[in-house]
């Protein structure tokens, strides 16, 4: 399948994977609107939440719940969006279930405007994210 998160899933690509049980994935966002960005995936192939199983959206929901907090220690943030585009008509470009889950700061603009840090950059923040 042309999946490009199935292709992270399957090593075929490279990705800053920050969290992996037996049903999902975690990695950081290439383009993220915050530090620490992450987005949390299901292993299983759906298009989105609903064409998936429930216990997949389970468990996801889950993974959520354990890393948010992580995340927040690591980059320092103070709180946390997230978000779930749901087909094209709602900004959804990859179409393969995923949460983000986006850091905020205090004081901090609250925008969705993708940053473009160096692929150095993510590897630092996922580096400090492993470490927590
Ligand atoms: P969405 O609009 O909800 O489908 O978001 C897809 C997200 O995937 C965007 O925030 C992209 O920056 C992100 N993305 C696209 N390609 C990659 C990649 N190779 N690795 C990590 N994130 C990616
Ligand atoms: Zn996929």
């Amino acid at each position: 399948m042309n999946c490009l998160f199935c292709k992270i899933i399957a090593r075929e690509i490279p990705a800053e994977i920050v969290f992996e049980n037996d049903h999902v994935l975690a990695f950081l966002d290439i383009g993220p609107v915050s530090e620490g960005h992450t987005l949390v995936i299901p292993k299983v192939h759906a298009e989105n939440l609903s064409a998936g199983s429930r216990e997949d959206a389970q468990v996801l929901m889950a993974v959520v719940h354990d890393i948010a907090p992580k995340i927040l220690r690591a980059v320092g943030a103070d709180g946390y969006n997230l978000g779930m585009n749901h087909g094209e008509a709602a900004g959804q470009e990859v179409m393969h279930t995923h949460i983000h889950i986006m850091p905020r700061k205090e004081g901090h603009p609250r925008t969705f405007t993708k940053l473009r840090p160096a692929a150095h950059e993510i590897k630092e923040t996922a580096e400090k994210i492993r470490l927590q």
